[in-house]
Parts: C-alpha cells; sequence; structure tokens
C-alpha cells in the first residue's frame, strides 16, 4: 500500500456530510449524534472488531466459537416446538453437517430451505442439542452454478448505531476513504516523528483499519496494539495533550495581577492556628506563594490524601488575595462540602476580620440577592460556593484566585467556567485545583497537562491510620454493639447505607430505614440521619448537631463521601461494601482517623464477595496511604473509570485508551513540546481533527 500524496497540511478540509451521497439531514443527525459532523470524522469511527469472510471453511474442520464462512446444501427444513418454536434447516457440505436455527423466520424464508437448495452463510459456530449449529446465521441462496466471490478484506464491524446497519456504515467509510486517495485528507504527524516511531502513514493505518487484507493478525487488531492503531492512538492523545499545553499558554499570555502579603495577614492567621502547618503543607502553600507572585496566572494542582490538610492550604491562598485587595472563590462539589468549608472558613478568617459569603443553589431568593451583590461591589472577600458560583448573574468585583476543590467531581470545562468569572481586563485569575484522587504521573501528563502538580505527602501528626475490618452482613448484631461501646463514650460514628445504581430517591429510604431500626436497637444513643433528598438548612442543621457532638450516630449515604471534617469521629461503618469501588471505599474511610484518636473502618458486606471485591477489601486492609490505593484501583480498574469520564476530554478518546496506550505518554510530550516550538501550524488541523474546532477546552 502507498502513502497518499499530500501537500498542504495546514488546512483541514471540513466537508459536510450530507456532501457524501445518500447522506440527507436524518442520516446526518443520526450520525451527529455518535460524534460524526463532516466527512472527515468517518475516518476515525473505527471498527469494534473484525470479521473474516475471505474464505470458506469446510464443516468438518469447525471448532465451537469460531466465526466462519461454509458454503453448503440444504438437506431439510422443519419447524420444531421444543421449548420454542424454531425452524431448524440441516445442511452439509460433503466434510459433515450442521444445524441453522432460527427462532425468528418467515413463511417466505421457510418456503426457501428446501432440500437440495445451495446456501452460503455466516456466523458463529455452537455446540446445540444436536450437534454443531449456527443460530440465525446470515445467509444468502445460491443458484446451482453460481459461486460468487468471497470477501478479499477482513469485514470491519462498526460500533451498533440505532438507524444505521452495518451495510450502510461500511458505505459510508468507504466513501471517506475516497478522500483520502483524492488527497484532501492531510497527514498531521511530521516525517520524523512517523519514522521514529515505525507508524504507518495516516492514509495507510485508515485503510488498513477499514479493509483490512486477509493476512491481517486479527488478534493484533483485537488488542489494540497494531502500528495502525498505534499510529492514531498517539496522534489523538497527541491532539489531547496540544489542547491542554496550548489552553495553558494562552492563559499564561493573558497575565495576572501578583498577589502577595505585606500586611502580616498571613502570619497573624498561621499564628491563630491552633496547630502548625506540617512540612508537606509548607513546601506545598511556598510553590503556590511563589506562583501567586506571578504576572502569569497560577495554574496549579494540589494532590493530597484524604485529611492531609488541603484545606487550610487553600485559605491560606485565599489569605494572599484578599490582602492584595482581591477576592478569592472557591467552589466545591457538594453542597455539604461547601456548607462545611464556609463554616471552617468563617471561623478561621473571623480573627482577621474577613467574613466569607456563601453561593448555593438552594439559597431563598433574598439571600442570594445578598450575597450577589455583595460578590459584584467586592465587600465580600472570599466567595465560597458550589458550581452556583459560576452562574449567570454571578458578578466578580476583582476575583483573583479561583480554588476548586476535589476537582475529580468536576470536568474540566467547569473548571475553567469559573476562572472566566476571573479578574478581567486582561487579567486571568490565579488557578488552585485540590484533589484527594492522585494519578499516575504518566497519566498526569496528559490529564493535567495543562496544570503544575504539587503534593501534600504527609498526614498531620499524631493520626493513627484507621483499621479495617470486613464483617459479613450476618454479624451485623456484633457491628450494633460496637457502636454502642464507642459512642457510649464520648465518640461518635458514621453509619453509610449506600445503594449503588439505584435512584437517590431508594438510596434516602434505605437510609431512613436504617436510621429508624439503628434507633430502635441503640435507644440510649442519639441517632440522626443525613441523606441528599434534605433541604439544604435540614442538612445544615444535622451537622451541625453532629459537629457540635450532640448527635452519636450519623446514619448517612454517600453525601457523606468527600470532604467531610469532623474529627471526634472514630467509628465508620460501611454497609453494601462489596459494592463499592475502592476509591469510593477511601474516601469513605476518610471521614474518619482525622483525630488523635484511634479510629476503626467496618466494611459491612453480604455474601458471597466477589473476587474483586475481595481484592478490594483486601487492599483496604492492607494499606492507608491513598496513593497506593490510587494505584492498585488503576490496576485494577483502568484509568477511565478511575477519574470518571466527566474528568476530561481524555475520557472521551475515540480510539486512544490511556491504559492500552500509556507508554506513548512521554513520547506524545516530548513530540508535543517540539511540535509546539517548531511546527505550530499542525496544532489547530490536529485539535480540530480529534477534538473539534468548537470543543477546544479554551473554548467552553
Ligand atoms: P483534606 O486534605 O482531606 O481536605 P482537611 O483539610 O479537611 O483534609 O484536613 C483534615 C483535618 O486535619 C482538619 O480537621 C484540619 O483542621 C486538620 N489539619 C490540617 N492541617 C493540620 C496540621 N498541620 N496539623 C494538625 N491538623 C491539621
Ligand atoms: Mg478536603
Amino acid at each position: 500500500m502507498q502513502a497518499p500524496a499530500v501537500t498542504d497540511n495546514t488546512q483541514t478540509e471540513l466537508q459536510p456530510l450530507t456532501e457524501l451521497k445518500g447522506v440527507g439531514p436524518w442520516l446526518a443527525a443520526r450520525l451527529e449524534k455518535i460524534g460524526v459532523r463532516k466527512v472527515e470524522d468517518l475516518l476515525f469511527l473505527l471498527p469494534n472488531r473484525y470479521e473474516d469472510r475471505t474464505r470458506l471453511s469446510r464443516i468438518g474442520t469447525l471448532r465451537p466459537g469460531q466465526h466462519a464462512v461454509i458454503e453448503a446444501s440444504v438437506e431439510l427444513a422443519e419447524v420444531v416446538y421444543r421449548r420454542r418454536r424454531s425452524l431448524l434447516c440441516h445442511v452439509s457440505d460433503g466434510t459433515g453437517g450442521l444445524i441453522l436455527r432460527f427462532f425468528y423466520f418467515s413463511k417466505a424464508q421457510q418456503e426457501q430451505l428446501v432440500r437440495g437448495q445451495r446456501i452460503r452463510c455466516y456466523g458463529e459456530v455452537r455446540t446445540g442439542p444436536g450437534g454443531a449449529e449456527i443460530i440465525h446465521p446470515e445467509y444468502r441462496l445460491l443458484s446451482d452454478d453460481s459461486t460468487p466471490s468471497l470477501e478479499d478484506t477482513l469485514t470491519p464491524v462498526y460500533p451498533a448505531t440505532e438507524g444505521l446497519n452495518q451495510a450502510r456504515l461500511r458505505n459510508l467509510t468507504g466513501a471517506a476513504l475516497g478522500r483520502i486517495e483524492a488527497g484532501t485528507v492531510p497527514e498531521l504527524l511530521p516525517d520524523d516523528v512517523l519514522k521514529e516511531f515505525g507508524f504507518p502513514a495516516l492514509g495507510t493505518a485508515l485503510r488498513l483499519l477499514h479493509h483490512p487484507p486477509p493476512e491481517t493478525p486479527l488478534n493484533v487488531l483485537a488488542t489494540g496494539r497494531h502500528p495502525a492503531q498505534r499510529r492514531l492512538a498517539f496522534e489523538e492523545l497527541l491532539a489531547h495533550h496540544l489542547s491542554l499545553r496550548r489552553l495553558r499558554e494562552r492563559l499564561r499570555r493573558e497575565g495576572a495581577l501578583p498577589l502577595s502579603d505585606h500586611s502580616g495577614l498571613l502570619e497573624k492567621f498561621t499564628a491563630s492556628l491552633p496547630f502548625s502547618l506540617t512540612g508537606a503543607q509548607q513546601r506545598v502553600f511556598t510553590e503556590i506563594l511563589d506562583d501567586l507572585a506571578m504576572h502569569a496566572p497560577m495554574l496549579r494542582l494540589v494532590q493530597g490524601d484524604v485529611g492531609s490538610g488541603k484545606t487550610v492550604v487553600a485559605a491560606a491562598a485565599a489569605i494572599v488575595a484578599v490582602a492584595t485587595g482581591c477576592q478569592a472563590a472557591i467552589m466545591a462539589p457538594t453542597e455539604l462540602l461547601a456548607e462545611q468549608h464556609f463554616r471552617t472558613f468563617s471561623a478561621w478568617l473571623a480573627p482577621l476580620g474577613i467574613e466569607p459569603a456563601w453561593l448555593t443553589g438552594s439559597l431563598t431568593a433574598a439571600q442570594r440577592k445578598a450575597s450577589l451583590s455583595a460578590i459584584a461591589a467586592g465587600t465580600a472577600k472570599v466567595i465560597i460556593g458550589t458550581h452556583a458560583l459560576f452562574q449567570e448573574g454571578v458578578l466578580f468585583n476583582r476575583l483573583a484566585l479561583a480554588i476548586v476543590d476535589e476537582q475529580h467531581r468536576f470536568g474540566v470545562h467547569q473548571r475553567h467556567a469559573l476562572r472566566e468569572k476571573g479578574a478581567g481586563a486582561g487579567h486571568e485569575p490565579h488557578q488552585l485545583i485540590m484533589t484527594a484522587t492522585p494519578i499516575p504521573r504518566t497519566l498526569a501528563m496528559t490529564a493535567y497537562a495543562d496544570l503544575d502538580v504539587s503534593t501534600i505527602d504527609e498526614l498531620p501528626p499524631g493520626r493513627i491510620p484507621v483499621k479495617t475490618v470486613a464483617i459479613p452482613d450476618s454479624r451485623r448484631y456484633e457491628v450494633v454493639e460496637r457502636v454502642r461501646d464507642t459512642c457510649g463514650g464520648s465518640q461518635q460514628a458514621y453509619w453509610v447505607c449506600p445503594l449503588i445504581g439505584e435512584s437517590e430517591v431508594l438510596e434516602a429510604q434505605a437510609a431512613e430505614n436504617t436510621a429508624a431500626k439503628l434507633a430502635q436497637a441503640l435507644p440510649e444513643l442519639t441517632v440522626n440521619l443525613i441523606h441528599g433528598r434534605m433541604k439544604a438548612t435540614q442538612k445544615d442543621t444535622v451537622m451541625q448537631r453532629f459537629i457540635a457532638g450532640y448527635t452519636d450516630l450519623l446514619v448517612a449515604t454517600t453525601v457523606i463521601e468527600v470532604g467531610v471534617d469532623v474529627p471526634n469521629a472514630n467509628l465508620m461503618i460501611i454497609e453494601n461494601a462489596e459494592r463499592l469501588g475502592l476509591a469510593q471505599l477511601h474516601q469513605l474511610r476518610g471521614r474518619v482517623g482525622r483525630g488523635f484518636q484511634k479510629a476503626s473502618c467496618v466494611l459491612l458486606y453480604r455474601s458471597p464477595m466477589s473476587q474483586q471485591a475481595r481484592e478490594r477489601v483486601r487492599i483496604l486492609r492492607e494499606t492507608n496511604d491513598g496513593f497506593e490505593v490510587a494505584r492498585r484501583d488503576l490496576e485494577l480498574r483502568g484509568p477511565g473509570d478511575v477519574l470518571g469520564t466527566r474528568q476530561t476530554g481524555l475520557m472521551q478518546m475515540k480510539i486512544a485508551d490511556v491504559t492500552r496506550d500509556a507508554d506513548l505518554l512521554p513520547d506524545i510530550q516530548k513530540t508535543a513540546g517540539r511540535i509546539l516550538s517548531e511546527q505550530s501550524d499542525l496544532v489547530d488541523p490536529l485539535i480540530d481533527r480529534w477534538i473539534g474546532a468548537d470543543h477546544r477546552y479554551g473554548n467552553v
């Protein structure tokens, strides 16, 4: 095969789909649903798998599980009524016999399959009650003397799409491939990159993947590691990486207000804290201070395990903004966490004469109006809220620092939406992003290519690791006694009732039932309930009572998963633990062990536990280290699931798979640097091809 003659690689032609024969507005709309907007996109809609219809197999050689084309004559077709009415068509080719089994069939079909009729069919062979059979084969009747030719390439099978059958998709991609021959689909990888990594040219790769020659190894294609696939994965990851890097460059060029504290506010703050910062907190805060003092916006991610003390670092950064006469906003993913931050910040900032403002979706109209006007007038210096912060109608006076807490709960777009509320007039706000979900370095290179990363790799002193045990549900009564003992003293406990995959309503109900039962079993304790369906004010009251120590046992849904910080709570019971993922279990467990007392986490499970669930429990019992948990989680599940699909555009890749293709990432980082400095004319076309011109990270 020959590489296409490509001349101009800077112009990506954007051909509307309706230019293709047979594609009208209806079909174009269908295709748009699967991300195909222009002719070129069709090329990157790759088959899920392939079928080999390039040769005939003899029935006598077939093995169960094999997909094969056979040619045979009908010996007998009969309708049988065993369990289900079905049509059985016995065929043979001289080397053996086979049954074609149909559950759905028409009278006409039945009449065609007469003794002696020649037939060619394709399907998966299995062992049925009467020997080898194929259920619902694709078939065609052959006239006595005809032998239609077989396919001359492997047959691609595209992802199923409503309203689009395989034949149609094959035709469409075939037509799109024609554009490559015409030279209108440019090669966007520089020659030396192709050479360095041994990648085929774009046209060669695409032709191979849409119409693989018969000798192409299907097993290699199935693993996604064929050079043609690797080449496309490389290009796609490169495009995402470039998009984030360019966004970073663009933001950095915008400039920012340098922030620094000359008023002694910061010292006053650290002196008023009941603890001193850990070495790791100090180091990370110094990195932040250095960034803030610059005329370019800070773009920094702070990773730190649950309980490592990220909040106080964020507060210190906010104080620097205030000291410079600007505003800082802190965005949290849940109302509960936003409320908690509001309380923490209020307590910390009060001695400095700073009163935070507060903005969530559940404020009354009057409260909202008051908050909005304080934010717009600049009297509110520190603003805490949920994603309500970046909604329409919110106007900041001088926002110079945007802090996003538990960023794994937000998408990259939301993170930038808050940024856009920024200082204006050529100034970007500094960005501080915090997460308790650390990711390995190679992955961070791509997922966070626009950010600098700091890590708080130390817990505050005196923390005793949480002891984790797993107990079957049948011994629930023992756990209830344990709660009685723990809460009988001065300590408090959580009892979490997650209902995975169920609605919030059902989850709330389950928690309600459990709370009622526990209150009955533990009459001497004060049992309270919190769940996502409660009004914000109700939730607030419940949390206040728990923080004040009035409540002994807090029965909760997963609303308490992120951020909640009550150091006197030392026992955590998690029901249905076998159904939760590692990261979520670790986050929940992180709600206890925040003080100086011994804390435990009981994983209540229903037997029998799956192999995977047992593995998760084992990991949690072995380690309290969030980085280690994340590493193991990544091994068990892969990054797509670990980061969640909302994390970045990264996870909605067309071809690349960050687990499978992780080994490409360091080379991609290098190549991106080179392209940015030497061949920057390639950047736009690459981003347009893989992410879409209007979906670039910067334009959302
Ligand atoms: P996370 O990193 O999970 O957001 P938090 O910021 O909520 O953790 O901190 C957990 C707890 O540790 C809080 O109660 C906080 O006040 C406390 N804390 C933070 N830093 C220190 C420190 N240096 N010494 C002692 N306690 C600290
Ligand atoms: Mg936190």
